[in-house]
């Protein structure tokens, strides 16, 4: 009989600050699918796959890391969680809080968030507060709400997010039977890639992998602290969900990237959209413009000769396309041939006749 994916806390235990019998909140997260990518295998010369992590049931990564922060609140009593977002943390607390039967306040920058993850948030029922501001503002007003009220924090500053979102490293490597040479993720507030940094060590240290991958983490140019080596004031792009100027977890971002001998690099929002849009067509994947990140820094750092040739390479894509369709259709012909109810009409509007 099949064995049921049981959500990443059960399924990794032994590896997380959870014992049988603790309180768990899950809807199922993680297990999500590894893609051969042979088309982006092809343009870069190496062997490629994309972590799915739209697949979630919130639609992106965040909900490996919301399980176990929403569990351990559950654990310890509290009854109110707050977050500030760029939209999809909003959308899993959103989730897990109605799960857990949690009361859920986000903090969000006035219309600077997706439709889709707006709609998540108030459909799982989450107060929402829009700030005059950027995200780096909203985590400053839940960091201090959080500090001085009886309320629950559960950003990425919360530890039991990293703890995980570590999961997924753990399943790559279950599924190729190792760790890959290099692992591509976007980075915002940084707290992906130290998780998944955390989680590859991890499994190398403790047996299931034989070795790390170098950690290659991309930016958008108009919020690319790390490549500019400080934090900015006021980040932009199209990938909204990487729209940040201060990343939160920049030590471990940092020591992620030179303890694996990786880099952090920058592409535009044109580059970010072309893999968008290149990965929905050749890959049949659809996912959000952030996630599409990783994939143009692939792309631009195989045109500089930077893939070594034939390295197996994964790619996490952190976040599900249908959250943002505004973006992904923009400029795009939306309006199908109009034909009668007639099959000849049908094969001639597809020059079958
Ligand atoms: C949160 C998020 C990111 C950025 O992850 P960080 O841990 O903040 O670096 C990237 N893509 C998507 C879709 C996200 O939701």
């Amino acid at each position: 009989m099949a064995q049921l994916w049981r959500g990443v806390i059960r399924e990794y235990m032994e590896y997380l600050p959870f014992a049988e019998g603790d309180p768990i909140i899950t809807l199922g997260e993680g297990g999500t699918p590894l893609v051969p990518a042979d088309a982006i295998s092809r343009r870069v010369g190496a062997d490629v796959w994309l972590k799915v992590e739209g697949a979630n049931p919130t639609g992106s990564f965040k909900d490996r890391g919301m399980t176990a922060a929403i569990s351990k609140v559950v654990a310890e009593g509290s009854t109110t969680v707050v977050c500030a977002s760029t939209g999809n943390t909003s959308a899993s607390a959103a989730a897990y809080a109605a799960k857990a039967g949690l009361r859920c306040a986000v903090v969000l920058p006035q219309g600077k968030i997706a439709a889709g993850k707006m709609a998540q948030a108030v459909v799982h029922g989450a107060i929402l507060l829009a700030v005059d501001g950027n995200f780096d503002d909203c985590l400053n007003i839940v960091r201090a709400l959080a500090d001085s009220y009886p309320v629950s924090l559960v950003n990425s500053v919360n530890p039991f997010r990293l703890q995980g979102q570590k999961t997924a490293a753990f399943e790559i490597c279950d599924e190729l039977g190792d760790a890959p040479d290099i692992h591509v993720l976007p980075v915002g507030n940084a707290g992906n890639i130290s998780a998944y940094w955390m989680g590859y060590r991890e499994y190398a240290e403790r047996g299931p992998a034989t070795r790390t991958p170098r950690m290659w983490g991309v930016q958008a140019e108009g919020a690319a602290p790390f490549v500019k080596g400080e934090p900015i004031k006021n980040p932009e792009t199209v990938a909204t969900a990487i729209r940040i100027g201060n990343p939160a977890s920049w030590d471990l971002a940092v020591a992620a990237r030179d303890e694996s001998g990786g880099w952090i690099r920058a592409v535009s929002d044109t580059q970010i959209l072309a893999a968008q849009a290149m990965i929905a067509a050749e890959v049949g994947v659809f996912v959000e413009p952030a996630s599409a990140a990783s994939v143009a820094g692939l792309l631009a750092a195989a045109e500089a000769g930077d893939v070594p040739k034939g390295a197996r390479i994964t790619c996490t894509v952190t976040g599900n396309g249908l959250k943002d369709t505004e973006t992904a259709l923009a400029g795009r012909v939306l309006d199908p041939t109009v034909i009668p109810v007639d099959i000849a009409a049908a094969a001639d509007a597809l020059g079958l006749s």
